[in-house]
């Protein structure tokens, strides 16, 4: 992205400097979104509270404090200032926010859309196109790390610099979490690829409370020496943005990063993303960020460290009115899982 300032970050050979660079800019999107949920709560607990589900995939950690002005709803920033740990400055008061739950079921969304298209079916894989490979699917964000702010505020290597070890994620104006959505998705994408015939290893599956580290999200598809990794998160944009994107890796030689190798596969593994989900989802590429789909990054942990093919989809903006109906609807997600598990199978067939 020439509008990128990690670009610049990244080309100058200057090892020793640049894990200084990423301390002293804040990466490029941090966005805080307080959204009606959390005015909901707030009204809820007296207006005492003081949590908000923020922050996005890789983007620095924005637990917000103190978010009792309602008419917040939807504020998001782009910020330039310093990074704020989440455990920094705003504490948020874990005993009176409590995150929906830690469990993705118990927690319903809205009721499906009935104006949704209807999923296409599962394609037959009688020939299990994808038999032998082993597929990593990271679901972004976990539903308890709000309730852990502390432990996801680790700072950890991300290539060459450090960053939080995990975000909360963002949510729906009716509290449908990010988190939530993402292992809903990777769970439907599983079952799709373990039809084709696919190994599928998950960064974490509903089985821990809190993370993995954004570090450990990255080793675990390394050490699975995965031929791909998808990340799978809901975007949490100014509302007025909608769409979904793929965030590729840029080049980032660092630390112990080097996304040299990856680059190219990961490029092709994006593109065929792009449009096996348009077809399957018939959503629209993002209008508010990135070129076709495609955004390119350097300040995401998870992609820098990674020495397999790897993308993160950002399904839709949950900040937004549409894309959050959607995405709150199963058969929805359904349709987004199978052109996940479609954009991986199209990218492997494809032999790259
Ligand atoms: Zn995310």
């Amino acid at each position: 992205m020439p509008s990128d300032p990690w670009e610049q970050w990244d080309s100058p050979p200057a090892p020793r400097r640049r894990p200084q660079a990423p301390q002293a800019a804040e990466p490029r999107r941090t966005r805080v979104v307080v959204g009606a949920a959390v005015a909901a709560l707030v009204l809820v607990g007296g207006g005492a509270l003081a949590m908000a589900w923020t922050g996005d995939d890789g983007s620095p950690t924005q637990v917000v404090g103190g978010a009792t002005d309602p008419t917040a709803v939807g504020v998001s920033t782009d910020s330039s200032g310093t990074g704020v740990p989440s455990g920094s400055g705003a504490q948020p008061n874990n005993q009176a926010a409590q995150p929906p739950t830690s469990s993705s079921a118990s927690v319903p969304g809205p009721p499906a859309d009935s104006t949704a298209p209807n999923p296409p079916a599962t394609p037959a894989n009688p020939g299990k196109p994808l038999a032998g490979k082993t597929i990593v699917i990271d679901p972004g964000h976990n539903p308890g790390n709000a309730r852990h702010t502390s432990e996801i505020g680790r700072q950890v290597d991300a290539g060459g610099f450090r960053k939080n070890c995990d975000e909360t994620g963002t949510e729906t104006n009716a509290g449908y979490t990010e988190a939530q959505f993402t292992l809903d998705v990777a769970q439907r994408a599983r079952r799709v690829l373990t039809d084709m015939g696919a190994k599928v290893v998950f960064t974490w599956d509903n089985d821990r409370a809190w993370g993995p580290c954004v570090d450990e999200r990255a080793r675990i598809g390394n050490d699975a020496h995965a031929d791909a990794v998808v990340s799978i998160h809901g975007d949490g944009a100014p509302s007025t943005g909608s769409g979904f994107h793929v965030i590729v890796p840029a080049t980032v030689k660092a630390g112990t990063a080097d996304t040299g190798p990856i680059i190219a596969p990961s490029r092709a593994l994006g593109d065929a993303l792009v449009g096996a989900f348009t077809q399957a989802t018939h959503s629209h590429a993002a209008d508010y960020i990135g070129t076709a789909g495609i955004d390119v990054r350097s300040d995401l942990g998870g992609l820098n460290l990674s020495k397999v093919p790897k993308v993160f989809i950002e399904c839709g903006n949950m900040r937004n009115a549409g894309d959050a109906q959607r995405m709150t609807d199963p058969t929805w997600r359904q349709t987004a899982a199978e052109g996940v598990a479609n954009g991986i199978r199209d990218y492997l067939m494809k032999g790259t």
